[in-house]
Order: C-alpha cells, then structure tokens, then sequence
C-alpha cells in the first residue's frame, strides 16, 4: 500500500491507473476508520482496481462550535488497517493541500442542502460538497462509494455527479451496525457508559416504525408521533429532528406511497447522533431497511 500526501502525486498516480484502463474506486473517508468504513472498502475492492482511501478531516464541514479539533485522528492505525485489507492507496493530504492559502472557491448543491442536517449544521453539506468534488477532481474515480448512514449525503453528492457531468458513479452501502443496533460512527467514540446504552434509541424507533408498517400503520404524523415519544423518554438524549422524506426530493411527505427515509438526529449527552431508514414499497406492503 502506498501512502500520499500531496495532491500532485495522487494525481500521478490517478491519471496512471485510469491510462492503464483500471476501474478506479474511491472511498472518501474523515478517518478514525471502523467496519462501517471498511464495509465500504470491501465493496470497492469488489467492483474495484486500484482502490483509493481518501483520510481527510475536512475543516469546511464543521461549524464553529463543532468538533473539528477533538475529532479522533488515528492515521497510523487507520493506514495499519488498509494496508492488511489490500487497500491499494491512501491518501492522506494536509489541511494545506486540500485548502491552499487563498483558496476561495465553494460548491453548493442547491435545496436539498439547507435541510435536516443542513438546517441544524449550517454550511455543513456545502463544505461536504466542497471537498468531494475535489477528491473527485484529484482522483477521477469511475466508482465512489458512500454510506447509507449518512443517507443525506448520498443524495446530495448523487445530485452534484449528475448535475456536473463528473462521470463518477456513486455507490450507496448499507448501514453497519454494533450488535445491538446503534450504527457504528467515529463519533460513537464519545459516548459515555450510560450515553452508549441510551443511544440504541435511535435504532429502536427505527425498529419500532418497521413493526408498525409491518402491522399495517400507513400514517406518517402516527410513526413520527411513536418516534418522538420513544427518543424524548429516553433520559440524556434530546432528539434534534425526526422526518420522513421522499428519498428522492428530500421533501417530508405525509403518507407513504413512493421510496422514503426516516431520518434521525439526536443529542446523546453532547454527541450528536444521527441514523435512518429506508422504506420502500414493495407490492401491497413496504419494505423497511435499517
Ligand atoms: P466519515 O468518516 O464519517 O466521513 O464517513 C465516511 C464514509 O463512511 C461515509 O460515506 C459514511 O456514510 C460511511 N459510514 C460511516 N459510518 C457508517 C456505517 N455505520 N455504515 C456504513 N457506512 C458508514
């Protein structure tokens, strides 16, 4: 495995592979690696060679009173990890490489940016944006594969491929999950003993929702009313948002008909959590995905 810290030279290296016709896949990650990430690595090995890791923790995507500075930063480990998996590169560049004194150029996808996630973070997905089309700019990935857990992301990152011609096919993975339910994230990391048990919450309300669309419960203010009651009984966790939305427009939507999300977020004593589902119609039924 070979380890790159400079933008020139993942270039190099980008534009050797695609001369030699090679599929290449990109995993952007901000590190502090677990198997939700590495589940993502895996499927880019499968449809994938060479694979690029990208390890960035990316300043734009942070708000001032966010965790930039104290989010966990284990590169040594992180790279120990991809090199035993056959990950081909890691890139891993400076602050400085990505941003360069003077950088001052931002990519917003309109609309569905300054919702949900984007409502409470401001700026958040338009610094997201921002670095991902850079990744993809220094990489040209054929194939570049994302998280579930973060569903939001997805989709918008989906919307800016599309809308730019970028040719990078996006790739949306399944959520990975602890045994008992909380989706795995670099954020778990901060939960405190009583914080870790109270943060299966979100995962159960989302399992709650299944069983009642399994039970029949077509009525979207039902769901979320069953949701919120769960989350808010829970003690230390205040529940940020919880929305169904068309998993295309990102608009809420009151009954369910076409492919939608639940999409959750919620403070567990001072970390911010989020998770999701998926529902999709399935003949006469729906299928929930957690
Ligand atoms: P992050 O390092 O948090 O920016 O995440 C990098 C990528 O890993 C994103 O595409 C996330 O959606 C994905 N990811 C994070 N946690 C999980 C998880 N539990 N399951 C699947 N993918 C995940």
């Amino acid at each position: 495995m070979e380890l790159i810290h400079t933008v020139a030279w993942m270039k190099q290296v980008a534009a050797d592979a695609r001369r030699s016709d090679r599929l290449l896949g990109l995993v952007p990650t901000m590190g502090a690696l677990h198997e939700g990430h590495l589940s993502l690595v895996r499927e880019a090995q499968r449809q994938c060679s060479p694979v690029v890791v990208s390890i960035f923790v990316n300043p734009k995507q942070f708000g001032p009173s966010e965790d930039f500075q104290k989010y966990p930063r284990t590169l040594e480990a992180d790279a120990a990890t991809l090199d035993n998996l056959g990950v081909d590169y890691v890139f891993a560049p400076p602050p400085e490489e990505i941003y360069p004194p003077g950088f001052r150029t931002a990519v917003t996808v309109e609309g569905l940016s300054d919702r949900l996630e984007g409502r409470s973070r401001p700026g958040h997905f338009r610094g997201v944006t921002t670095v991902v089309l850079k990744l993809f700019e220094i990489v040209q990935p054929r194939f570049a594969f994302f998280g579930r857990k973060d569903a939001q992301q997805a989709r918008i990152i989906r919307q800016m491929t599309g809308d730019l011609d970028l040719g990078t096919e996006i790739v949306v993975c399944p959520i990975v999950r602890e045994p008992d339910g909380l989706a795995l994230s670099s954020r778990n990391a901060y939960l405190s003993a009583s914080d870790r048990r109270a943060a299966t919450v979100l995962y159960r309300s989302l399992a709650g929702v299944r069983r009642e669309i399994a039970a029949g419960e077509r009525d979207v203010v039902h769901l979320l009313a069953s949701v919120r009651k769960m989350i808010e009984a829970e003690p230390g966790v205040s529940l940020d948002y919880a929305e169904v939305v068309d998993a295309d427009s990102l608009d809420p939507v009151i009954a369910l008909r076409k492919t939608c999300c639940v999409l959750l977020a919620a403070r567990v004593g001072s970390t911010r959590l989020i998770d999701n589902a998926l529902i999709e119609p399935a003949g006469d039924s729906f299928n929930v995905t957690i």
